[in-house]
């Protein structure tokens, strides 16, 4: 449930209805607004009415969330959330590209690639040192030692690093390194998982399910801010239908559909989506088009080397002539591209 409080209720108004709920056994989660506070209570109604909280000093109603998801959603808090990854913000109006190779191959790719994508106005670097392959006998990422080639690279040119953490056990030492910690999409109701990076106190990028609803993937979201951390960043990134065309199918209508039901920022990866270079150009436009607040896109020096996902990975030169006419998209529906 929602307790609202007055406009004017005093702190010690609040810091009182707060007491009470924990003293009940729920968990409360204060939003100050300018107007008002509102704080967010999931907990037993049972052994704490609304009937009883509605006549504690300075409160003025008690609303109930009606969604699964509690915390994510826009019921508890109307104001999109910033997403901070160093200077960078996720979620208000600039659209954040982040883009580098899918793995880690070596210092002299990643770098090469860093340096590229910052020329074009990528504002983080991805790039995967755990990879979570389809098949064991796949290359699986440098592991620690693509970290600190990572962390080198953010070094060198100042880029913030993205990168997966694919196992629990894990998520600790990729938070050494990491400025965001990406779950990748068949990890996405791994709720230890989710549990872990969300008291890791970093940044998360959550992608979606290969075959997840978004009522689905906003439920693995509050896995996440439910350990107190709502610097969620949200991924689409195709989901599986009939069609074997694509690799996957980018579902675009997710992302209103998200900014619609929850606070978090949304972003695009036209890459895992589509599985085709060609594609990635037009489908990052029409993220861009539909509000994405920012893309996530796989650009290799020389994808015709690249240990994973070549065929999918933009050259740098295509990245950049893309960046540009993302442009134009951005200002069409009132969002900028800084370089
Ligand atoms: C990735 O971004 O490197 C990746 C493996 O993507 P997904 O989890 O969406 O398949
Ligand atoms: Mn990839």
């Amino acid at each position: 449930m929602i307790v609202v409080m007055r406009p004017g209720a005093t702190q010690e108004q609040i810091d009182a209805v707060e007491a009470r709920l924990i003293e009940f056994g729920f968990k409360t989660h204060p939003i100050y607004g300018e107007e008002k506070t509102v704080i967010g209570a999931i907990g037993d109604k049972k052994v704490l009415s609304s009937e009883s909280l509605i006549t504690l000093p300075g409160v003025e109603k008690i609303v109930p969330i009606m969604k699964p998801y509690k915390l994510v959603g826009r019921e508890l808090k109307q104001s999109k959330t910033i997403v901070r990854v160093g200077q960078v913000e996720i979620g208000g109006d600039e659209v954040v590209v982040m883009a580098g190779p899918c793995a880690v191959e070596s210092e002299e790719q990643l770098l090469t690639a860093a340096l590229q994508v910052k020329s074009a106005g990528a504002k983080i670097l991805r790039g995967g040192a755990f990879k979570p392959r389809t098949s064991p006998y796949a290359f699986q990422g440098l592991e620690e030692e693509g970290l600190k080639m990572l962390a080198k690279a953010r070094e060198a040119t100042g880029l913030p690093i993205v990168t997966e953490a694919v196992d629990p056990r894990d998520v600790e030492l990729v938070a050494e390194y990491a400025d965001v910690i990406q779950i990748g999409a068949r990890n996405m109701q791994n709720f230890r998982l989710l549990q872990e990076a969300g008291m890791a106190g970093k940044p998360i990028l959550l992608k979606r399910g290969l075959s997840s609803t978004v009522e689905e993937w906003l439920m693995a979201a509050e896995y996440i801010i439910d350990k107190g951390n709502d610097q969620i960043i949200l991924c689409e990134r195709g989901i599986r239908t009939y069609e074997t065309g694509t690799r996957n199918t980018l579902d675009l209508s997710a992302v209103p559909l998200v900014q619609e039901n929850s606070h978090l920022p949304v972003i695009v990866d036209p890459s895992h989506s589509t599985g085709s270079w060609k594609l990635v150009a037009p489908m990052s436009r029409a993220a861009v088009a539909a509000g994405a607040d920012g893309l996530l896109i796989e650009v290799h020096p020389d994808p015709s080397r690249a240990l994973c996902d070549g065929p999918q990975s933009l050259t740098p030169d295509n990245f950049a002539g893309l960046m540009q006419s993302l442009r134009s998209v951005a200002a069409a529906v009132g969002k900028k591209i800084s370089h």
